[in-house]
């Protein structure tokens, strides 16, 4: 789609002007009253987030973001008070650093683990990981189970699920 800088511009203001009024008042929705967007995946722009949130009538949004993500949405929830509530932070656990990665987060204000989204087992020693160290920050954790495929390539997460209850 093509949208001239007039339009383009307009619809920036009109954003702008629908979250200005969210922001002093979430309650004003078409809901009746507040509702959070709890598993609101993190837009490109400041402008998509809010039209994600103006567009479903919802008063604020915990985000689920990269772990570099502090200072971004930092901004964005001084600029907006109420919208962006807070947010859980996310990478490849596979990797080495990913530990070090997610508790520098939440020691920059995440708020929880998440969306952990990988190949890997449920039980298996990487999530495993995370389980541990979300207990030890003490927040919650956020995991994508998905045991199908929803294409061919897509591939299968966080499957085979073992663990028994404590
Ligand atoms: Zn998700």
């Amino acid at each position: 789609m093509v949208m001239s800088r007039r339009v383009l511009l307009k619809n920036v203001a009109a954003i702008a002007t629908v979250s200005s009024v969210y922001s002093q008042d979430p309650s004003r929705n078409e809901w009746g009253g507040p509702v959070v967007d709890c598993h609101h995946h993190l837009r490109r722009t400041l402008e998509a987030n809010l039209m994600h949130l103006d567009g479903a009538g919802l008063s604020g949004a915990v985000v689920l973001a990269r772990e570099n993500s502090a200072d971004q949405i930092g901004t964005w929830k001084k600029q907006y008070p109420g919208r962006f509530l807070g947010w859980f932070a996310s990478t490849d656990i596979t990797k080495p650093e990913a530990e070090d990665l997610l508790t520098k987060a939440v020691k920059a204000g995440a708020i929880g683990l998440g969306e952990l989204k990988s190949h890997v087992a449920a039980a298996g020693p990487e999530l495993r990981r995370m389980y541990a160290l979300a207990a030890e920050l003490n927040v919650p954790i956020l995991v994508h189970f998905q045991e199908v495929p929803h294409t061919s390539t897509e591939g299968t997460f966080a499957t085979g699920w073992t663990l028994k209850r404590c």
